[in-house]
């Protein structure tokens, strides 16, 4: 038998988790639908969050945004160069590959042992990283927001931080198998926030590539990301292929680093504090 809805729904700014400054055009419509059969009165109350407007200049890139991403890029791309034509010139293939292998794989480590440390210590005011805490605070409340970023505005701090260390290193060296290992560690970097966010895409809207990516378990998949996602947020910390994520979870690397700095200096994680999700 149908059964009539009613709907009753109340638009209202959200103030409560997050910054009205960071996301302007976001409102939270609360809708109370209730049955009308009397054998079964039921009473469901949905929330739905409207995603942000992609006139959202937060979340739009700016020239400076897509001048970082071209050198960044830049800087890569001489290095991914002087690598093959070092190979070309040694016939060497074998030890630049291996660390090419070597870089992707340290890159996904890094992406969680950082993701772990912004997530769970320090605050805005953290020298350096306060962004990137306030940051990851806030993708966790709104986790679809990293969809709605452009390109380069998502991939900017990184490709800055990689041009500033990368053009160092094309300029004063020339070993290829150096540059195997520094192009891909660095591409891994620079594109990690991208990787990011297709492990929040809907896979019908994901380029083809990156679902073969996914797929393959060359780059974080979905699932994986989407069990991060869950609260206290204590697990699947890497988000360039995933690889290491069993291995640091199984293990409980990062509970043990938690106990030492809770005994050696005090300091609660953050994911002690969260609840966890039903
Ligand atoms: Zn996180
Ligand atoms: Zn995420």
């Amino acid at each position: 038998m149908a059964v009539p809805l009613q709907a009753k729904c109340t638009p209202s700014p959200i103030t409560n988790n997050i910054p009205t400054n960071h996301h302007p055009s976001i409102l939270r419509v609360t809708c109370l639908i209730t049955t009308t059969t009397t054998s079964h009165p039921n009473s469901v109350k949905l929330v739905v969050v409207n995603p942000p407007l992609s006139s959202d200049p937060t979340l739009q890139s700016t020239w400076t945004h897509r001048f970082w991403v071209a050198t960044g890029c830049t800087t890569v791309l001489v290095s991914f160069a002087k690598s093959i034509i070092g190979g070309f010139a040694s016939h060497l293939w074998l030890e630049p590959a291996l660390a090419g292998f070597s870089g992707y794989m340290l890159a996904d480590l890094g992406s969680g042992v950082y993701h772990w440390a912004v997530d769970n210590y320090g605050d805005e005011s953290t020298p350096l990283v306060g962004t990137h805490v306030e940051d990851s605070q806030d993708h966790h409340k709104s986790p679809w927001t990293i969809t709605r970023r452009q390109f380069a505005n998502n991939l900017h701090f990184l490709a800055r931080t990689t041009t500033l260390t990368v053009l160092p290193l094309d300029l004063a060296f020339s070993d290829h198998v150096v540059h195997g290992f520094v192009s891909a560690f660095a591409f891994c970097v620079l594109f990690c926030p991208q990787f990011h966010a297709w492990a929040h895409g809907t896979k019908s809207k994901l380029p083809p590539l990156a679902v073969v990516l996914q797929d393959t378990g060359l780059l974080v998949s979905r699932t994986q990301h989407m069990n991060h996602h869950r609260k206290p947020y204590n697990n699947n910390y890497c988000v360039v292929s995933g690889a290491w994520n069993k291995v640091l979870d199984g293990s409980k690397v990062f509970e043990a680093l938690e106990m030492v700095l809770y005994f050696k200096l005090g300091v609660r994680p953050r994911s002690w504090t969260e609840p966890h999700s039903e």
